[in-house]
């Protein structure tokens, strides 16, 4: 039943098989879909493309084993997340070729990124889940923090672990059971996750996989009447259809979706360093973050400046070295339709372009583009783009950098650069948005993330990530 790719990727394996019930299992239909390696355009495995019927399968294994999990001590369940914590450490290079393969991922970013964050967001819940008040006294009153119930996940291909992580490692914490349906594009690191779960001893059905199309697999998982709660990530198209379909079922329902995010470099920052940090957050897995600040907004007086600066921290990021491809052809075409667009609507392309970069015939490359001269009403300054694509945008003064800032549907993310950081925090402050860096302020994995405006519902990691999963009782006395 196992395939396993030939060559440099022989650590990369494709199944067969759906993981329901603690076991791999055939699925009940015929159909597979192909997993592309985007950097040489094969096929280097296939899965089942699942249907209506192994999501149900799959959903009562989740509801059979949902009281013995919800009933595990909270320090049980942490045990064996961090078991499988250290199953994810010791697996690293089978974890990293698997994303670098079916991502197209460079191979450093792979291990370092895709590898190691999730790999921390583990061990982050698994401390959190034996160290969480799950019982607290208010008054006369004893609340219990009870799990949700079963959880269907649906994850995009874009880092395609940490988003199963980020959302598996706090249900199963909470003491929730699991259904993931995994980007169709990424499914073999969801299958490796799922081995993991297994060889760590998680009781059977307590997570089960489905592998298979959104519209199919994805959309019975959302609407199938025994999962509890829907946590999704991906655009907000697909969001915005599921929201409806949870609301119409009243069920609890995350949402995690695009962005638009703003680079706000004040006057009397250190640009230079605000601009490198800018294009390295935004080239990094080639433009697909949905919290990449992809609008870098600068005052007019040093915006030839920064234009000049983006050219050259642009030219580092060289397509099949530093810079991977996209993850597939539709994609690049969609990231090279938004680059014509821009050069429609008067941006100037300063580096960059819809060309296939020099040599590479082969792969879904897209040249690292910056375009200035963007006005902060065109389309490549309000769309989610998801490839490597910066837009340098002119302010007069803070007001107009906020009022831009503000100005798309999305709030995801955003940074902001200041000679004061008091200054800069207060400008953050009045940001319609769910995270700001504060003069290239790290990554938090404890950190809550998530969405205002239409960027998404909840809350994902940390403390907060695990609230999303549990729901309150009072008992009084
Ligand atoms: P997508 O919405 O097309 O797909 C995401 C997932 O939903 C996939 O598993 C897909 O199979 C499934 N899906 C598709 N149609 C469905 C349907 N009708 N019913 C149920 N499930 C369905 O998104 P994508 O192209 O895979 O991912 C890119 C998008 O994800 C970008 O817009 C990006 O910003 C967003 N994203 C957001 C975050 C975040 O945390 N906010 C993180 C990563 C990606």
């Amino acid at each position: 039943m196992d395939g396993t790719a030939q060559g440099a990727q022989d650590l990369v394996t494709s199944r067969d098989a759906q993981y329901i019930g603690g076991k791999w299992r055939p699925a009940a239909g015929g159909g597979r879909i192909d997993v592309v390696d985007p950097v040489t355009e094969k096929v280097i495995g296939q899965v089942p493309a699942g249907t209506a019927e192994d999501v149900d399968e799959a959903v009562r294994a989740a509801r059979a084993a949902l009281p013995g999990w919800a009933a595990t001590p909270p320090a049980e369940r942490g045990a064996i997340l961090g078991a499988v914590r250290d199953l994810m450490a010791a697996r690293r290079e089978e974890i990293a070729a698997t994303v670098a393969a079916e991502l197209g991922a460079p191979p450093a970013f792979a291990a370092a990124v895709h590898t190691d964050m999730p790999t921390a967001v583990m061990g982050g819940f698994a401390a959190l889940a034996a160290g969480h008040a799950f019982e607290e006294q208010v008054g006369n009153s004893r609340v219990f923090q009870e799990p949700v119930g079963v959880v269907g996940a649906i994850t995009p291909w874009n880092y395609p672990l940490h988003q199963v992580v980020a959302k598996a490692a706090p249900a199963l914490a909470a003491g929730c059971t699991v259904v993931l349906k995994p980007a169709e594009d990424t499914p073999l690191v969801a299958q490796l996750f799922a081995a993991i779960l297994d060889e760590a001893g998680l009781p059977a059905g307590v997570f089960n996989l489905v592998t298979g199309l959104g519209p199919v697999a994805g959309q019975a998982l959302a609407e199938h009447p025994g999962v509890d709660m829907v946590s999704f990530t991906g655009s907000t198209a697909v969001g915005r259809q599921i929201g409806a379909t949870a609301g119409a079922a009243v069920k609890r329902v995350a949402l995690e979706l695009g962005g638009k995010s703003a680079n706000v470099i004040l006057p009397g920052a250190d640009l230079a360093r605000a601009v490198n940090v800018g294009i390295a957050n935004v080239f990094a897995n080639s433009g697909q973050t949905c919290s990449a600040w992809t609008r870098i907004l600068v005052d007019s007086a040093r915006y030839d400046e920064a234009v000049e600066a983006a050219t050259a921290a642009a030219a580092k990021y060289v397509p099949g070295e530093r810079l991977g491809p996209v993850v597939n052809a539709k994609q690049r075409e969609r990231v090279r339709g938004y680059i014509r667009r821009g050069t429609a609507e008067g941006a100037r392309i300063v580096v960059g372009g819809t060309d296939a970069p020099d040599g590479l015939e082969t792969g879904y490359y897209v040249r690292p583009t910056v375009f200035a001269d963007v006005d902060p009403g065109m389309t490549i300054a309000q769309e989610e783009i998801f490839g490597p694509v910066v837009a340098l945008i002119r302010y007069e003064d803070e007001d107009d950098a906020l009022r831009i800032a503000n100005g798309t549907v999305y709030g995801l993310a955003g940074a902001v650069w200041g000679a004061d950081e008091a200054e800069a925090v207060a400008f953050a402050r009045r940001m319609d948005t769910g995270q700001v860096d504060i003069n290239g302020g790290r990554f938090n994995p404890l950190a809550p993330f998530g969405g205002y405006k239409q960027s998404g519902v909840g809350r994902e990691l940390g403390a907060h990530g695990l609230a999303e999963y549990l729901q309150t009782k009072s008992l009084q006395f």
